[in-house]
């Protein structure tokens, strides 16, 4: 019988179940009988992703632009409870199997001002626990990510996790000689490490895509708090009973609230 993993969503509403198409007919039968029609999902997060906001060229020479692809609202499986997920372009790293080869050129997307892009992102007509962001390969851009951490700082973000298709390890090497980098590392709170090997994808743990991968809290190095593969074990808490998903419980205090 094949595993059966079903989301609440609380906000929402939402029954979210994953990977339909794997069960039995029959049981698809008695489910949505139970539950009503489905319809499809990204994982837990919104099939659809929102473009970037449009901006006038003059826009772009006023301050620091990152290039992106999207961003969606109410995702819950890219970090800790509820996130809203930016998408940057560019990654040359080539995963096999990579999930958003449309992100891989570097001109792919769109061109946008940190400061709208933050705006967009933090819009006060969603709920968030946090900001996660995304690739391609967000380090591929290391002054954007840099400037939109810090745009989202000033505006009371304050829960940022950044992944990478680079390890830790590797980052820390780049860090030295891309300042920008290291300045990253120091601010964001949590980072989601390595590359996707396709033939971890069934080791993959909550908001990994496969289980090489670590989930790295406190990220900078003398605060560093927990490095753990992305393996079935990582401890989901449900902390307060509306669908949230909080890794390990003293951060589901420290997530609780923020932007
Ligand atoms: S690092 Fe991410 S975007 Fe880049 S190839 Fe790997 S999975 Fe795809």
């Amino acid at each position: 019988m094949p595993e059966l993993n079903v989301t609440l969503d609380a906000l929402t509403g939402a029954v979210l179940v994953g990977e339909p198409d794997r069960l039995p007919p029959v049981a698809l039968s008695n489910l949505s009988a139970l539950l009503g029609p489905g319809a499809e999902m990204g994982c837990a997060r919104p099939l659809a992703v929102l473009p970037p906001p449009s901006v006038a060229e003059g826009e772009r020479a006023q301050g620091a632009c990152a290039r992106v692809g999207g961003y969606v609202h109410n995702s819950l499986v890219e970090g800790p409870g509820r996130r809203t997920s930016v998408f940057f372009s560019g990654c040359t790293l080539g995963c096999s199997g990579c999930w958003v080869p449309d992100l891989h050129a570097s001109g792919a997307g769109t061109l946008v001002p940190v400061d709208r892009l933050a705006d967009v992102l933090l819009d006060p007509d969603y709920e968030r626990d946090g900001i996660s962001v995304l690739g391609g390969e967000p380090f591929q851009q290391p002054e954007g990510l840099l400037a939109l951490v810090r745009a989202l700082r000033v505006r009371g973000c304050g829960h940022i996790l950044c992944y990478s298709g680079y390890t830790h390890e590797a980052l820390r090497r780049l860090a030295d000689r891309r300042n920008a980098i290291a300045a990253v590392l120091a601010e964001i709170d949590m980072l989601i490490d390595g590359p996707f090997v396709e033939a971890l994808a069934h080791l993959a743990g909550p908001w990994t895509g496969s289980g090489n991968q670590r989930v790295i809290g406190a990220v900078s190095s003398a605060e560093r708090t927990m490095a753990l593969p992305g393996a079935s074990a990582w401890p989901i808490q449900w902390d307060d009973g509306l669908g949230r998903a909080c890794g390990l419980g003293a951060f589901g205090e420290a997530a609780r609230g923020a932007r």
